[in-house]
């Protein structure tokens, strides 16, 4: 259970000391092998008092603390980093200690996570939910369409075809041909 002292002490520590951002890094994505831009929203804060960011992380109970490294500007003592990452956490972080941040921080919590949301692809379950065909450009409305157990949309064109496929194949006869994508959107 976190103590409301506690997170007033959390909340003054990182209001002074911590940020949150959102920020674009290229990598290769596997499925394409070509470089995509990934997005990620991140709260983090540093410090050179390493007790100061374990009392942090035992109050807010998210993220995790990484260092020591040696920082090219500054004093450069070494310093550790406490940051979580992740639109979950941060909207979690920022809720939590919402009630002692100051206005800067708060409209740095907002522009991060908005940021966010505006630039990240879309995950695999995301662009399945919004396909307007099946893979055979069947129409994905109406009342050609099944709910799986698992919420997804199923062409019920293709399981009939599907169907009939194996049907064929197990009695020795000739597939027969798909039906074909169909020209007129169901409504
Ligand atoms: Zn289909």
């Amino acid at each position: 259970m976190r103590k409301r002292e506690e997170l007033a002490w959390a909340a003054g520590f990182f209001d002074g000391e911590g940020s949150f951002h959102a920020h674009a890094s290229k990598r290769h994505a596997a499925a394409t092998g070509y470089q995509r831009e990934y997005w990620s929203v991140q709260a983090s804060v540093g410090n050179t008092d390493k007790e100061l960011l374990d009392r942090f992380y035992a109050y807010v109970g998210v993220g995790r603390i990484k260092g020591p490294y040696i920082e090219q500007r500054g004093n450069r003592l070494p310093v550790y980093r406490w940051s979580a990452s992740g639109h979950m956490a941060v909207q979690f972080l920022g809720a939590m200690l919402w009630p002692w941040l100051g206005t800067y921080k708060r409209e740095r919590w907002e522009a991060s996570l908005r940021a966010y949301r505006i630039h990240r692809q879309p995950t695999a379950v995301e662009l399945k939910r919004s396909q307007e065909e099946c893979v055979n450009g069947h129409p994905l409305v109406g009342p050609n369409v099944r709910i799986d157990t698992r919420g997804f949309r199923v062409c019920k064109t293709c399981a009939r075809d599907n169907a009939r496929a194996s049907y064929a194949r197990r009695m020795g006869q000739p597939i027969p041909e798909r039906t074909p994508a169909w020209t007129a959107k169901v409504t």
